[in-house]
């Protein structure tokens, strides 16, 4: 068993609280993200896994045992580094080879672990290539075969992807899924990027000044955030989060141009949030027709950005700027006046301090 606990672990650096007050549980073979702004803590939790940071306070278990005072190398986690940085004078062979050598292992036990491992990761027909002769995702394999070789407990790798260009990022993160599904070993994984953290993770942990906002699965997440910070983070285009105020069985916002009619509406709420694709939008037919009407006053389209299979529709909504996603490439028109909806069961509320509240 290879799960890894945090049990309100906190890590000070001078005045700065990088980690406080952190506990979660990292199950044995889950690909576990941590996502959030720069300097929110994640690389001082990957360093604490390692046992390269003890903390001020709390207690770490790996596989159910306590490692506070257990030094680097016996904690047996590895680090797979970032950029995937290989050896580039070395064979891919010599690179898998290289954890196992500088350990003085015996020469056929080597053999026998760069055999095992390069098998599981598809690679043994590109040992003898050095690292510039392959492919971005044979390189990862390579860089994820090294940190293997030792057996660890549990790989972590932060920001790995973050330099390449967008394509070859979204190549290389459906071969890390696939990698950690076969593998089947428990991955901790650091990221800055929402829409890679909702691709590749079991679970994510969302950060924020060190503090742990919110941790569950991508889709629940989505679904259910915690706080406007996280419903923010997660989501392109962002939710659009208004203030609210309560109308006729609901609440409106924007000045009346978004009118909710949902009795179940929580009394305390001031904000709404509404997903971009959960926005409807229709052409504004007739100021006194009835459906119009009732869906609230006419919002004005601010801008159209085509992206082929959807388009991002801007909104000037009373004072308020909001963005919808639409299917396809409707026909709108920057100027047009249209009437904007929601779904009641689509609306997320939010109180005074940004929590959620529940309909
Ligand atoms: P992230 O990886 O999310 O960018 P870090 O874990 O690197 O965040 O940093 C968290 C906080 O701790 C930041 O405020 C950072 O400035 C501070 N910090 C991290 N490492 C050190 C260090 N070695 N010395 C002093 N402050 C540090
Ligand atoms: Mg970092």
């Amino acid at each position: 068993m290879a799960d890894i606990v945090f049990h309100n672990v906190t890590k000070r650096y001078g005045d700065t609280l990088a980690v406080d007050d952190a506990s979660f549980t990292v199950n044995d073979n889950e690909f576990f993200c941590f996502f959030g702004p720069p300097l929110s803590g994640k690389s001082t939790i990957l360093r604490l896994v390692l046992g390269l940071e003890t903390p001020d306070s709390g207690e770490i278990l790996i596989g159910g045992r306590p490692v506070n005072t257990v030094s680097p190398a016996e904690r047996n986690v590895a680090m797979v580094f970032q950029n995937l940085a290989l050896f580039p004078h070395m064979s891919a062979r010599d690179n898998v080879r290289f954890p196992l050598v500088e350990r003085r292992i015996a020469e056929a036990d080597i053999q026998k672990r760069v055999a095992d491992v390069a098998a599981k990761l598809h690679i043994g027909h590109i040992l003898h290539k050095p690292p510039a002769q392959l492919s971005g995702g044979e390189r990862q394999r390579v860089a994820i075969a090294r940190a293997l070789v030792r057996d660890p407990n549990a790989y972590l790798m932060d920001d790995p992807i973050s330099a390449l260009d967008a394509r070859l990022r979204e190549e290389t993160r459906v071969e890390l899924k696939r990698i950690q599904r076969e593998l089947g070993k428990t991955l901790i994984y650091v990221t800055h990027d929402q829409e890679e953290a909702m691709s590749v993770a079991d679970r994510i942990a969302i950060l924020e000044n060190g503090k742990i906002r919110q941790i569950g699965a991508p889709a629940e997440i989505y679904d259910r955030p915690a706080s406007t910070y996280v419903a923010r983070l997660l989501g392109s285009p962002m939710m659009n989060i208004l203030k609210s105020v309560r109308g006729e069985g609901g609440v409106e916002a924007a000045e009346g141009t978004i009118r909710i009619a949902d009795k179940a509406a929580p009394a305390d709420a001031v904000e709404i949030g509404l997903r971009p694709e959960d926005i409807k939008v229709r052409p504004w037919l007739d100021r006194d027709g009835t459906s119009d009407g009732r869906a609230g006053r006419p919002a004005r389209v601010f801008e159209v950005e085509p992206l082929g299979g959807y388009t991002v529709v801007t909104l000037a909504a009373g004072q308020a700027r909001l963005r919808a996603l639409l299917r396809g490439q409707p026909d709108i028109r920057p100027d047009a006046m249209v009437a904007i909806s929601c779904e009641p069961g689509r609306v997320h509320y939010f109180g005074q301090s940004g929590g959620a509240l529940a309909r």
